[in-house]
């Protein structure tokens, strides 16, 4: 067999033999000479060794080129893997292999060398200027041909006087996406192709123009950038003036390219391969024209795990030197001055979650009343700070928001005057007026003392407006000099009262208004360029918040907390920091989409509940051995939402107590102790529920059921895949049989047990009828029947409020637990007043928090909150549009096997193989991992794993819902090796 592949100058054919094995058939451009051929040859034989490059398959007379009338042929193997151009996923994984595979080569190459590769080349990026100074008149787009002229320009001023000192050697030329082998599930380089533009170069060049294409697909080009630096400096040590240059190098590459294609396009008009990058270079160019070229060094060399900023060290060397002799910013020596630590990190209870409670005036208020208790004047806090205030209340618009606080703020009194730590001139100042802007700002100017003095600045903003009158630029600031005076609200950019000071390093050519929020990818980057201010003020750091670093919460979590207590998204686990609404927020303070956790049902932190709760907490909270109001309004109010017959409560501190007391419940009713459950059913975590779990019991160092549990299938009607006319009343009979085998051996039944939906076996829907067709059967044979609706009550399936309402059936126990009150500890035993006589046999129930007065509170707050803001409904509206989404993926994916649920209890199955339904547990954790890269949090489960659970606080708005089938469908497209 024989297929063309694209290429750009040659003729490609890919051959397969009989025995599967597969080359490629490279017929040359009529225009190539024999000896640049030859020296291809030669290379391919030298890099052999590499494992990283085709196999050259000499002819029969054993030359390595043949010929096919009068073109030159060569026949190479062809490597494994995907090209990294049609792949669906590249992380930076990828990207750093393909960093060390580009070393790799070029470390081989640095002993090869052949006279033809010492040629003038077109492609040779070391002739970028002339190639792109030729063609560029031929670039149609006049905004983008002046944007590569301003590439030029700086790469003439700034990269070209250093090239002639750069390293030289024979390079490969052209590691372009399409040239480069992936293993897609590895996130691996396998190969890497074409040595048709090999030429004797500045070896950096490699680098670079690897770095050039993997930046054109990716969603953040720098960060792409550098992980690909990052490999190749592991394998492959780059210089200095190589990493000052690579940005530039790069952006020429994408230039020449855009440039050479316009050239091409000239002489070739229609021909469809030269038009495959010019989109995303389209795209690209202006993200990379808006990086400053320092800047994206300086992360370069963060990324080969140098200093980012060079000179920074020195910088923050000769302040700590210094430190005991700069002047007091406040006029009083912060090392003896009180100071509260101000936290308005995101988890702080200073913030509140609803931004319109943090009016200037409010934070001031709080501040203040944190001043006071501790006995301060001043507040002081905030440097490499994730705050949420500046994220919202703006939707998030897919690019990573900016969070972290990169200076220091001191709330002081307004008017307080601020005095230079150290000597300085002005270096500017501007009214930066917009909202939640810096509102007055000076930058004052410094140097560092003694041999290879450098330059710094320092940065104060939020000050009054009188503090810029008579100011000048390069006006002298003598240290201890009043300079400025704290601003206030409006004026200060509308901004609680406080001084922002931040130490700048490199100002990257902004005169003034220097960002002071910076994005958490890029931390280690800001805190080179903008190192802790409080070098100059010298506070003392038990006054200053302390954020416990995510790296020492995992230590400690090793150290005290059991091991199978697990934490999800494995090596990469999420610390969060506040909960609001349907959203959780993590340290660096970004949003995720909680589609996961059903207990926050009324939302996470609502405010009524909140409020509710604290007031209680403040007033009493004891136990049932005392009236209390809140204990029998709360169970009248639940019992209202029940039928009638189940009138009778019990309150527990969690769903598993509850579930042990309903099998007290049962038993003291039947006098029986045998019975029934579900399999892959999960209804606790002690030692009698586990007996009854079989997802525990029959599964990893499970002992099995004991002999009075009897299980009975799942009713999975997916997996039944419609073996069954009426599955209902099937795997009801499979239930019957269970009861007739157990009196058969002469055991009596005490009851039968079962989620109404299981969840952690597969979020299954149980079949029409079988419900029914069970507790009858159950009943008969003297059983009680216990709904566990742990899961799915309170509205959740938007259909009902109580699953069971789903399946016309009357439980004799409804077991009630996690949402019941909005994560405060709280389970729930519904049941008849017959059942719950027997149970008043003399012995006592008490459970020491179990219907508490704050649980009540909890309780009744959440229920209430679930009516008034009707809840139930929201839930099957937006369920509706998650099943509407979600169901065509069916169609797109083959993977897709299932999509079931209602409401906000959703499941979708992903099966290797539609007619085995072997399950897919790895890529169901894949999309999980991929998902909350984008910021939506889901779960798996199933006996097998391979279920996307979507479930989240009934808050969950249409917009969520799209997002959330938006996000799923990237991750499923993402799939390695999906075709
Ligand atoms: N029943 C079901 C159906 C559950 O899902 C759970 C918890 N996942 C429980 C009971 C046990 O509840 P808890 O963890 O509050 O003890």
């Amino acid at each position: 067999m024989a297929f063309d592949l694209p290429s750009e100058r040659d003729q490609n054919v890919l051959l397969e033999s009989g025995s599967g094995e597969r080359f490629v058939l490279k017929l040359a451009n009529p225009a190539e000479r024999r000896e640049v051929l030859e020296a291809e040859c030669a290379v391919m034989l030298h890099l052999e060794p590499t494992g990283l490059t085709p196999r050259l398959i000499h002819t029969v007379e054993g030359s390595a080129i043949g010929m096919h009338g009068p073109q030159f042929v060569r026949l190479i193997s062809v490597l494994p893997g995907t090209t990294y151009g049609t792949a669906r996923l590249h992380t930076n994984a990828v990207r750093r292999d393909l960093g060390r595979a580009v070393g790799r080569l070029g470390r081989a190459l640095t002993s090869f060398d052949h006279p033809a590769f010492h040629r003038d080349f077109y492609w040779d990026l070391a002739n970028a200027e002339r190639v792109i100074g030729t063609y560029l008149p031929l670039v149609a787009d006049a905004a983008l041909a002046q944007r590569i002229a301003a590439f030029v320009a700086y790469h003439r001023a700034h990269v070209a006087p250093m090239l002639p000192d750069f390293r030289r050697g024979v390079i490969h030329g052209d590691a372009n996406d399409y040239n480069v082998l992936i293993d897609e599930a590895r996130q691996s380089v396998t190969g890497i192709l074409d040595f048709g533009d090999m030429v004797y170069s500045h070896i950096v060049n490699d680098v670079a123009i690897a770095m050039a294409y993997v930046a054109l697909s990716a969603a953040d080009p720098l960060a792409a950038a550098a992980a690909v630096v990052a490999g190749h400096h592991e394998t492959r040590p780059l210089t200095e003036p190589e990493l000052q240059a690579l940005f530039s190098l790069m952006c020429m590459r994408l230039c020449m390219s855009v440039c050479v294609a316009a050239k091409q396009t000239a002489e070739r008009p229609g021909d469809d391969y030269l038009r495959i990058s010019q989109g995303p270079l389209a795209r690209t160019l202006p993200i990379l024209a808006a990086i400053h070229p320092r800047f994206a060094h300086y992360t370069f060399r963060d990324a080969c795990g140098l200093p980012p900023v060079p000179y920074a060290p020195r910088v923050t060397a000769w302040l700590a030197e210094q430190s005991g002799r700069f002047a007091p910013l406040i006029g009083r020596d912060l090392r003896t001055t009180p100071v509260a630590p101000i936290d308005l990190s995101a988890g702080s209870a200073l913030v509140s979650s609803e931004p319109s409670e943090n009016t200037p005036a409010e934070l001031d208020r709080r501040i203040q009343r944190r001043l006071a208790e501790r006995g301060a004047t001043v507040g002081a806090g905030g440097y490499d700070e994730a705050r949420l205030i500046y994220a919202w209340p703006s939707e998030p618009t897919g690019t990573e928001p900016r969070t972290i606080h990169i200076g220091l703020d001191l709330s002081l009194a307004p008017g307080s005057p601020l005095h230079a730590p150290l000597d300085g001139v002005v270096h500017g100042f501007e009214n930066a007026a917009a909202h939640h802007d810096y509102g007055p700002v000076i930058v004052l100017r410094h140097r560092t003392e003694g041999p290879d003095s450098v330059e710094f600045y320092s940065l104060y903003g939020h000050l009054s407006c009188d503090s810029l009158e008579g100011l000048r630029v390069g006006q002298p600031i003598a240290k201890g000099a009043v300079f400025a005076r704290v601003g206030s609200a409006p004026s200060n950019g509308d901004w609680w009262t406080h001084v922002h000071v931040q130490l700048v390093t490199d100002l990257l050519d902004v005169p003034c208004n220097v960002d002071g929020v910076v994005r958490a990818s890029q931390r280690r980057v800001w805190k080179s360029l903008c190192p802790d201010p409080n070098l100059i003020l010298g506070i003392r750091m038990e006054e200053l918040p302390h954020q416990v670093p995510t790296s020492a919460i995992v230590a400690a979590r090793h150290a005290h907390i059991g091991g199978n207590v697990r934490v999800s998204y494995g090596a990469n686990p999420l610390n969060i920091v506040r909960g609001y609404k349907q959203y959780l927020y993590d340290d660096a303070a970004h949003r995720f989409i909680d589609a996961y956790n059903n207990v926050a049902h009324v939302g996470h932190c609502h405010p009524r509940v909140v409020r509710a709760v604290g007031d209680q907490l403040a007033v009493l909270n004891t136990n049932t051995r005392y009236l209390q109001e809140q204990l029998t309004a709360y169970a009248e109010q639940l019992t209202a939402m029940l039928p009638a017959s189940l009138s009778v409560c019990y309150f527990t501190a969690s769903g598993s107590e509850a579930n042990e007391l309903a099998l007290r419940l049962a038993r003291a009713r039947t006098g029986a102790r045998d019975v029934i459950v579900m399999d892959s059913a999960y209804h606790g975590h002690t030692t009698t529920l586990i007996d009854i779990s079989p997802y525990k019991h029959a599964g990893p160092d499970g002992e099995g059921a004991p002999d009075w549990v009897h299980r009975s299938p799942l009713p999975d009607i997916y997996r039944a895949r419609g073996a069954h006319a009426d599955p209902g009343s099937w795997f009801a009979s499979r239930v019957g049989e269970v009861i007739a085998d157990l009196a058969a051996k002469g055991r009596r039944l005490s009851g039968y047990i079962a989620e109404t939906c299981p969840s952690v076996g597969g979020q299954i829907m149980l079949p029409k009828g079988f419900l029914a067709d069970v507790y009858a059967r159950v009943r008969a044979a003297g059983g009680v029947c216990i709904a566990d609706e742990v899961q799915t009550g309170f509205g959740r399936l938007g259909t009902h409020f109580w699953a069971f309402e789903a399946h016309d059936v009357t439980p004799d126990i409804v077991v009630l637990g996690k949402p019941i009150a909005n994560g405060y500890p709280m389970g729930a035993v519904i049941t008849t007043r017959a059942i719950a006589e027997s149970f008043d046999n003399g012995m006592e129930f008490f459970s020491t928090f179990g219907g508490s007065t704050a649980a009540c509170v909890a309780g009744r707050m959440t229920l209430q909150v679930t009516l008034d803001e009707e809840l139930q409904r929201s839930a099957l509206l937006v369920g509706e549009r998650l099943l509407s989404g979600l169901k065509p993926l069916m169609g797109e994916f083959e993977i897709v096997g299932d999509v079931r649920g209602s409401g906000l209890f959703l499941g979708v199955e992903l099966v290797r193989d539609r007619h085995t339904l072997e399950p897919a547990p790895d890529e169901a954790t894949f999309v999980v991992d991929r998902m909350r890269q984008r910021g939506v949090l889901v779960g798996t489960d199933g006996p097998y794993h391979n279920v996307i659970k979507i479930r989240g606080p009934m808050p969950l708005s249409l917009a969520d819902a799209d997002q959330v089938v938006d996000t799923l469908t990237r991750a499923l497209r993402e799939l390695p090796g999906r075709r």
